[in-house]
């Protein structure tokens, strides 16, 4: 497959990539890893005048925790940078459990961050992730930068909040309570395919073994990730026993609308639905072995 023609600029700084992208506005198109963008060009679903190639703007990658002990990830950072920082380990264990679930190592040492979240897959891994940790996204134009909270991001298939003319920068990954428990999981046929249904849930739990917040999303099973509003409902303020997990679950599953196609009939998602967060759940309620 060859892509169409199109004109090329590695610009040096951030300002001139954005001087650049509001000169042409829809004629101009972002690149960062490549993974997503590089085959929509090759099979002609992109047909840009103009790509503008982020790897040479500075200041775009890297990992560091603000001063509230959240997390900063550069919009440029690779998945693979992510997952072996021990810093998001610490700080996101969420985050940093998913990332393995991206395809495979010479994908993650491509792909980026921003890339993920800005393509809006329905059925990738960060959107959900962000979702969950409630994580603000960075979008920076000429006129300035503005905060984009995950929730009002997505806004479809391959659709998000971004405007023309901007580029996200940045994502904001808020502090990770001490009493924070997680659990991921998701299906694909294969290890590295994009997953059929996955589930992320976080889950605070008091010293007294109550859950606080929890928060339960759904990726796979329909147009963008979506929270499990009805089960989270269902769990805070509970001592949950098996029997709760599975109600939980079967709002969980109840609460999509997926699609049927080639992959996986709509019925069949909505079962893996309730069957991973099921799972998940069990994950982040596990008890935990005591340090000695
Ligand atoms: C075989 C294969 C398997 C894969 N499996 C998975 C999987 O299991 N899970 C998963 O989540 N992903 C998967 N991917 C996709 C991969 O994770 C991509 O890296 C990711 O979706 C896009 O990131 P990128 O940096 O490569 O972005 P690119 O492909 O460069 O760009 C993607 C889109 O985002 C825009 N964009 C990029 N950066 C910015 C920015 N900073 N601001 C605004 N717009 C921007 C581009 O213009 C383009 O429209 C797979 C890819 C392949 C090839």
């Amino acid at each position: 497959m060859k892509p169409p023609a199109f004109d090329y600029a590695a610009p040096g700084s951030l300002d001139e990539a954005l001087a650049l992208l509001a000169a042409k506005r829809d004629g101009a198109k972002l690149l960062a890893g490549g993974q997503s963008f590089v085959p929509a060009l090759n099979f002609r679903l992109a047909r840009p005048e103009l790509i503008i190639d982020l790897n040479r703007v500075p200041g775009l990658a890297g990992i560091r925790r603000d001063g509230d002990g959240g997390l900063l990830i550069g919009a440029m950072t690779r998945a693979r940078a992510i997952e072996r920082s021990e810093v998001v380990a610490r700080s996101n264990p969420l985050l940093h459990s998913a990332i393995p679930w991206i395809a495979h190592v010479p994908i993650r040492n491509r792909g980026t961050i921003g890339g993920s979240l800005a393509h809006a897959d329905p059925a990738a891994e960060l959107p959900a992730i962000a979702l969950a940790c409630d994580a603000i996204l960075v979008a920076t134009g000429i006129l300035g930068k503005r905060d984009i909270a995950a929730r009002d991001f997505f806004l479809g298939v391959f659709t998000t909040a971004l405007r023309a003319g901007e580029i996200l920068t940045e994502i904001r990954f808020p502090a990770w309570p001490p009493n924070r428990r997680h659990g991921f999981a998701e299906f694909a046929r294969r290890h590295g395919d994009f997953a059929i249904v996955g589930v992320a849930a976080t889950i605070d739990v008091a010293a007294d073994g109550a859950v606080g917040d929890a928060r339960i999303v759904v990726f796979g099973a329909g147009d963008t990730p979506r929270r499990a509003r009805e089960a989270e409902a269902a769990l805070a303020g509970s001592h949950p026993d098996t029997g709760a997990l599975q109600r939980a679950a079967a709002l969980a599953a109840n609460h999509v609308d997926p699609p049927s196609d080639h992959h996986a009939s709509a019925e069949y998602r909505r079962e893996l639905a309730g069957t991973l967060t099921r799972r998940v759940l069990e994950q982040a309620l596990a008890p935990r072995a005591r340090a000695a």
